[in-house]
C-alpha cells in the first residue's frame, strides 16, 4: 500500500466514528468559498448547516495541486512590549494559507525585529516555494525538507508553510492535529502570561487584571529594575512565576544570587539567564539553581540541542524558530531523549501560529502561549485560554475559525 494511501486509511480506522463528524468538510467543498459577513468555521461548519456524509478523502483529486498565497499583516500591540533589548508597539507578520482540493490550511510568520527578519525577507522566501510540484499534501517531510533547503535562515518563513500544510493536512483528515499526534487534549495545562517591563504603577494595574485569570505569570528581567518589578507582582499576588532574562545578566555570581532571591519569591523557572555565549557559566549555574533554567536564544532548531546538552536544564521551543510543527516535535523527542525539560513559546502572533504551538502543550512542562493575547487585531479564533489553561479547539487541523 502507498504511504499516503495508508496514512489515510489508517486514520480512518483509528478515527471511527468521530471522522464521521467531518462531514462538514464535505460541506465546505460542496457550498465553495463563503462570502458575507457569516462568520466560518475553517472546517466549514456554517450554523444551520444540516449533516452531510463524511467525506472520503482517498478520492481526493490526484491531480490536485497545492496553491500558496500570502500577504503581509502587521500586528497591533495592545501595550508598548519591552525586552533587555527594545521596545515596540507593532509587530510585522505574513499570513499565508495553503489551497488545495477545496481545503484550506492557514499558517502564519511572525517576525519581532530583533531577530533579523522582515516582511520583505518573509515575501522574498516565500515567492521562492513552489508547492505545486508536490501533489500529495501528506508527504509533509519531503515538502517541509525542500522548503528547508530553499535557504539557509528564513525559519519564520517556512514556519509559516509547515503550520499551514500541518492545517491542511488535519483538515483532509478530519482530525485536530493533537489527536493524530496521540495527546490528551485535556492536559493541555496552564499557559503564562507576561507582564511586561514597566513602572511599578502600570505593573500594578496589569497584575491585578491578570491575576484572576492566570494560574502563572511570566516576568522579563535582566533590567536593573527586577526586584522591584517582583515585588510589586508580589504586593498583588502568590501566583508562581516564570521569569526570562533574555541573556540579561552578565554575571554568573550575581545570576546565582538573582535566582536564589528569585526563587524565595515563587519564581519557578529562569529562561536564558546569560548570554548564549557563556555556556559554560550557565553549565554553572544550572547546576546550582533550585530552579530549572531553559535555553531560548541558545535553541533556534533541532540541530542545536545536542551543543546545550548538560549545560541547562530544558529547551525553550518556538516555531517561528524552529521552521515549524515538524521540527518542533522532532526537537521534543530529542530532547526527552536526553531527559530535558521542554517548554513551547512563541513570539506576538494571531491565534493561528498561537494555535499551531498548543497543539504541542499536553506534552510539555511549560507553556509560555500568550502571544495571541497581547494583539488588538486576531484574525482567528483558536486555542481559549479559560481560568488560566488553554483549552485547544476540537476542530480538524488547527481548529481555527477565522474572525
Ligand atoms: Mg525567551
Amino acid at each position: 500500500m502507498k504511504r499516503r494511501e495508508f496514512l489515510k486509511t489508517a486514520a480512518i480506522a483509528g478515527a471511527g466514528a468521530i471522522v464521521a463528524s467531518c462531514g462538514f468538510n464535505a460541506a465546505r467543498k460542496e457550498s465553495g468559498n463563503q462570502s458575507g459577513n457569516q462568520s466560518e468555521d475553517l472546517s466549514g461548519n456554517q450554523s444551520g448547516s444540516r449533516p452531510v456524509e463524511a467525506p472520503n478523502i482517498n478520492t481526493l483529486p490526484t491531480d490536485a495541486v497545492m496553491r500558496l498565497s500570502f500577504e503581509p499583516y502587521e500586528l497591533q500591540l495592545a501595550h508598548t512590549f519591552t525586552v533587555s533589548s527594545n521596545s515596540r508597539k507593532t509587530t510585522p507578520d505574513v499570513q499565508l494559507r495553503i489551497d488545495y482540493g477545496g481545503y484550506t490550511g492557514y499558517g502564519e510568520a511572525s517576525m519581532p525585529p530583533y531577530l533579523g527578519h522582515s516582511v520583505d525577507s518573509v515575501c522574498s522566501f516565500l515567492s521562492k516555494v513552489n508547492l505545486e510540484q508536490f501533489h500529495d499534501p501528506f508527504c509533509i517531510e519531503d515538502i517541509i525538507a525542500y522548503v528547508d533547503s530553499l535557504s539557509d535562515g528564513d525559519a519564520p518563513a517556512k514556519a509559516a508553510v509547515d503550520i499551514a500544510l500541518h492545517d491542511l493536512v488535519g483538515k483532509i483528515i478530519g482530525q485536530p492535529l493533537y489527536r493524530i499526534w496521540g495527546y490528551d487534549r485535556a492536559k493541555a495545562g496552564d499557559t503564562t502570561f507576561t507582564i511586561g517591563i514597566d513602572s511599578p504603577e502600570v505593573v500594578k494595574v496589569k497584575t491585578l487584571e491578570c491575576a484572576g485569570k492566570f494560574n502563572i505569570l511570566k516576568v522579563k528581567v535582566g533590567l536593573d529594575n527586577d526586584k522591584e518589578m517582583i515585588e510589586t507582582i508580589r504586593s498583588i499576588t502568590d501566583l508562581p512565576i516564570a521569569v526570562d532574562a533574555n541573556q540579561g545578566w552578565k554575571n554568573k555570581l550575581e545570576a546565582l544570587n538573582e535566582i536564589l532571591w528569585l526563587h524565595s519569591q515563587g519564581v519557578v523557572m529562569v529562561e536564558q539567564p546569560m548570554p548564549v555565549t557563556m555556556i559554560d557559566d550557565i553549565a554553572w549555574l544550572t547546576e546550582r539553581s533550585p530552579i530549572p533554567i531553559f535555553a531560548d536564544e541558545a535553541v533556534q532548531r533541532l540541530s542545536d540541542i545536542h551543543a546545550v546538552k548538560g549545560a541547562y536544564s530544558g529547551i525553550n521551543i518556538k516555531l517561528m524558530k524552529c521552521t515549524g510543527l515538524l521540527e518542533a516535535r522532532k526537537m521534543l523527542t530529542y530532547a526527552r531523549a536526553e531527559g530535558m525539560k521542554v517548554m513551547i513559546g512563541c513570539m506576538t502572533e494571531t491565534s493561528c501560529a498561537v494555535t499551531a504551538a498548543a497543539h504541542l502543550s499536553p506534552a510539555v512542562d511549560f507553556s509560555d502561549l500568550d502571544g495571541n493575547l497581547l494583539i488588538t487585531n486576531d484574525r482567528f479564533e483558536g486555542m481559549v485560554v479559560r481560568q488560566g489553561r488553554m483549552v485547544l479547539p476540537d476542530g480538524p487541523g488547527l481548529g481555527l475559525k477565522v474572525l
